[in-house]
This record gives structure tokens, sequence and C-alpha cells, in this order.
């Protein structure tokens, strides 16, 4: 027992007795951190408002036998803009959700972290449609978790090349020769997105990109959310919530 240091991203909190909370935090050295805020619902809590969800935080915490305390908090990045925008906090909710879900207590995931901070940063500045910015953040998260979706080869058997059908199950695009009868082929363009969505660090073309062709965009967009359920094996419930054009 004792005391130790981490820095993490606040994915969600809820109530704990009369004025505590419970914070999940995606650390960056000890993976998901389920922690106690002690006295944080206080009028002048000494952590003021710095364990709102989003927030980058530098934290001292306190081993406890179930869970564990946080004794301090320190700002990193409020990513305030994230919070108050309803667009780009209904984004922002999607990625925390999937982390919250994916992440486990006691394993480092630094690429994750990563992803989860790249993600919000995409957010801060008010993106007109950060939509794009989800469907990014998932397929990534799905390819950090192992699923990585296949875009320039066939997912079964890895002819190289860009294959007109893609499918959630196998796990991206499928030569005419893999493609199971009824497969459904689509434009070299929603394969070319979905490859752009998946590309690491990629994010200052994403909105660009989504401006130029919505079209291939609704219908990757589709795709990955369909990907990510599937492989993941999970609902994203706060996925509708994320307004569309
Ligand atoms: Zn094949």
């Amino acid at each position: 027992m004792g005391s130790y240091r981490e820095q993490g991203i606040v994915l969600r909190s809820y109530k704990l007795g009369e004025t505590d909370r419970i914070v999940h935090l995606l650390g960056q050295r000890h993976g998901k951190v389920r922690a106690v805020a002690k006295g944080v619902r206080r009028p002048g809590s000494r952590f003021g408002g710095r364990l709102e969800t989003f927030s980058h935080v530098d934290l001292q915490l306190y081993e406890g036998r179930n869970l564990d305390m946080i004794t301090q908090a320190d700002l990193i990045a409020s990513h305030a803009e994230v919070r108050t925008d309803f667009a780009a906090s209904a984004a922002g909710s999607v990625m925390v959700e999937l982390v919250d879900a994916v992440a486990q207590e006691g394993e480092h995931d630094h690429a994750l972290f990563l992803l989860l901070r790249a993600g919000l940063q995409a957010l801060d500045a008010g993106p007109d449609d950060p939509a794009v910015f989800v469907d990014a953040f998932l397929l990534r998260a799905a390819g950090a978790l192992g699923f990585r979706a296949f875009t320039d080869a066939c997912a079964v058997c890895r002819r190289t090349g860009r294959h007109a059908f893609l499918s959630v199950k196998a796990g991206g695009t499928l030569c005419p020769d893999c493609a199971p009868t009824g497969t459904r082929a689509v434009d070299a363009e929603v394969v070319d997105v979905v490859a752009l969505l998946a590309a690491a660090g990629e994010w200052a073309s994403l909105p660009g990109s989504a401006r130029e062709r919505p079209q291939a965009h609704r219908t990757a967009a589709s795709y990955v959310r369909a990907f990510v359920e599937h492989h993941l094996d999970r609902q994203l419930r706060s996925y509708p919530s994320v307004p569309r054009a």
C-alpha cells in the first residue's frame, strides 16, 4: 500500500455517497484506473472542475483495498471545448465510451492512450463535422486492439490490390474469388475513405475528405460502425447522438 503518480484521461465518473465520485481514467502507465475522488461534489472542493470527463490530468493516488483514492489532481489539458460544444461532446462521448469498455485495469496500452489523446485534440478545434473523427477513432482503436481493417489486400487470401468487396465479418476488402455470393461491392472511393480513416496519425485531412466525398464517407461510416461493433462485440450506446450531415 502506498501512493503513486499517474497521468490519465477521465473517461467517466459517477456519484458515490453524498459528496464523492468514482472516476474512471485511462492512465498512461496503469491502463484503466478506477479511483475515488473524496469530497469532489462539495462546493470549493480541492479538485475544482479538474476531474470532468475528457480532462487530461496528472494525479497523485493512494492505493486502497478496493478502489484507489485520488489525493491530488493537476490539469494537463482540460479539453473544455469538447465539453461545451454539443457535437464535439457527443463525438468525444463515443471515444471515451469505447475506451472505458475495452481498457483493462493494470494493463498498460500506450497506443490506445495516444489515440484517445489525439482524438480529443482533434475535437478541441470545434470542427464543423466531428463525426468523421469518431469514424477514424473507432477504426484506429479497433486496429490498436488487434482488429485491423484490410484495405490493400484481400482479408482472406491476402492477395494485394484495391478490391471492391467489403466485408464486416472477414475484416475488410475481399477479392472476387474470396467474396461469398451476396457480398456487397463498393466504389473504390469507399475503400479509399476506409483506408484514410484507418491511417494512423492522419487527422488534419479528414474534414476536407468528408466534404469532398460525402457519399463515400456515409458508406464508410456505417461500415466502420458495423466493423467495430462486430469485432469488439459491443454496441456503442452514445454513437446515435453524434450529429451527422
Ligand atoms: Zn481473396
